[in-house]
């Protein structure tokens, strides 16, 4: 495919509610900034859809020829229980619970944060921490405390009434009761929706993390560090802003608000503001306190590949909401693995080439026309089940092209085997001569088409985590 052929690409920008060209800041160059975890616990797979985002985001961008630049922060301080102002910090809580420093509790989080992230196959990026720029977040303080912002006994306050349309960015939350919820009114705040700029350590208190500042002792509001990160490592503005939808209706129109006062209100900080929509469970929203924990180690434990949540959050628009169900992740999982079936016949050991053969035209421009429709990665994964089953076509230029498709979405195929897959659940209790003994009994059994036994044995085998899949010819077994 030739540069003409490719579409520019089309992204939907939260603020402006519609899709528009992206048109970099900085010539051939993409800078993006992510809202990363607040480590004060594990991360659920409703927080990884938002990193599975971004990554392809990134992805697509470096596939459009972009240099990226491309954060995604560390939250170890100033996150209330609550988006609004309301609560405890999620860090000194957590601390007080398990008896650990604050500073404990975020190494060990964010670390299996990142391992999480790379066995999503997520590209490694910087994680710059907040607790690292609470001198530049002081110093943001000071420039806008005078015209923006009132002090009270609690804190430093953000006076949301001195930019012009502060919140434009956020929707009416659809839920009234989750909305009064989030922005109940502190008495001494003077609007509802301002928020704290620095909070202040209450007399007679200690807290794990506080700093001196103007202010008194105490931490920057969570809003802040967004506000000073990514201005400090990306430059203001900069291109795509990226979290999931919570953050359209508080956090991100606060850190506009910021953003407006700290440079005189002439932009919102970034050119893009970009939402991915919410996991689900059919109960309603995820959540780390009720109901199971749904943990990506949680689904490994359970015999799934990490990979094969990857490919449910491809399956959907990033824009839709996306319902877990273990059935939902089957259904991917099986289809990651008919991938890597079919690309265990090609010989990936030879180097790929350009896909310039006629016959790869359609499929990649139908790629690159879905992934440029703001990333429609439903559609992507059918240009590449395109691609993957062509016959009779030059097996270099094949995987030039699945190299391509699979950059962009990060199904790690070039290098993924059948025994990757493999993942033995972490009850299952049935020994690899016992798999052996079950697949002959049903070899037997269909040689004498009795499907009733054959099927049975089967179901005995899913039941123990082991997935048989008949259709390949060379037999989809077990390997402990
Ligand atoms: P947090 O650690 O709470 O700041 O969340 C990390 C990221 O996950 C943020 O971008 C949230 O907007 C996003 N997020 C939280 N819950 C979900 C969910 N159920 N589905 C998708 N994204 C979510
Ligand atoms: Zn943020």
């Amino acid at each position: 495919m030739t540069s003409q052929d490719k579409k520019p690409l089309i992204l939907f920008n939260s603020q402006s509610r519609q899709p528009e060209i992206f048109a970099p800041i900085h010539d051939g160059e993409a800078r993006v900034y992510t809202c990363g975890p607040t480590v004060y616990n594990y991360q659920h797979i409703g927080n990884m859809r938002a990193y599975v985002f971004a990554d392809t985001l990134g992805r697509t961008l470096s596939y459009k020829g972009y240099k990226l630049k491309h954060i995604i922060n560390i939250t170890d301080v100033g996150h209330l229980t609550s988006d609004a102002d309301e609560g405890e910090d999620k860090m000194e809580k957590m601390a007080t619970k398990s008896g650990k420093s604050a500073w404990d509790i975020a190494a060990y989080y964010q670390a299996d944060f990142e391992n999480d992230l790379e066995r999503l196959n997520i590209r490694k990026l910087e994680h710059p921490k907040a607790t690292d720029y609470v001198e530049a977040m002081i110093e943001w303080g000071k420039d806008i405390a005078e015209k923006h912002c009132y002090e009270c006994e609690t804190g430093l306050y953000f006076d949301t009434t001195t930019v012009p349309e502060y919140g434009s960015l956020a929707r009416a939350i659809s839920d009234e009761e989750d909305a009064e919820g989030r922005i109940e009114n502190v008495a001494e705040k003077r609007n509802v929706a301002d928020f704290a700029i620095w909070r202040k350590t209450p007399a007679g208190e200690k807290r794990q993390m506080e700093w001196d500042s103007p202010w008194g002792k105490g931490a920057p509001g969570w809003h802040l560090e967004c506000s000073v990160m990514s201005k400090e490592l990306l430059g203001h503005p900069f291109d795509i802003h990226t979290g999931g939808i919570d953050h359209r209706e508080i956090h991100h129109p606060n850190e506009i608000a910021q953003n407006q006062a700290h440079g005189n209100c002439e932009h919102s900080g970034a050119q893009m503001w970009m939402h991915n929509n919410f996991l689900v469970e059919r109960g309603g929203k995820m959540s780390k306190s009720s109901g199971e924990f749904l943990r990506l180690q949680l689904l490994i434990d359970r015999g799934f590949h990490p990979l094969a949540y990857r490919m449910m959050c491809l399956q959907a628009h990033y824009r839709s909401e996306l319902e877990f169900s273990w059935d939902n992740l089957s259904a991917a999982f099986t289809r990651l693995k008919r991938l890597v079936m079919m690309m265990e016949r090609i010989d990936r050991t030879i180097i790929p080439a350009e896909p310039v053969h006629q016959k790869l035209a359609a499929p990649m421009q139908k790629f690159d026309a879905a992934i440029c429709d703001d990333l429609n990665t439903s559609i992507a994964l059918t240009a590449l089940d395109d691609v993957v089953s062509m016959k009779k076509i030059d097996s270099a230029q094949k995987l030039g092209a699945i190299q391509i498709i699979d950059n962009v979405l990060g199904l790690n195929l070039m290098a993924l085997s059948r025994t990757d897959l493999r993942i033995r659940p972490k009850d299952a209790r049935i020994t690899a001569n016992a798999v052996k003994t079950k697949l002959s009994q049903r070899k037997e059994a269909k040689a004498n088409k009795d499907f009733a036994v054959s099927d049975a044995l089967r179901d005995e085998l899913n039941a123990q985590g082991i997935e048989l899949m008949d259709g390949d010819p060379l037999g989809w077994d077990w390997k402990i």
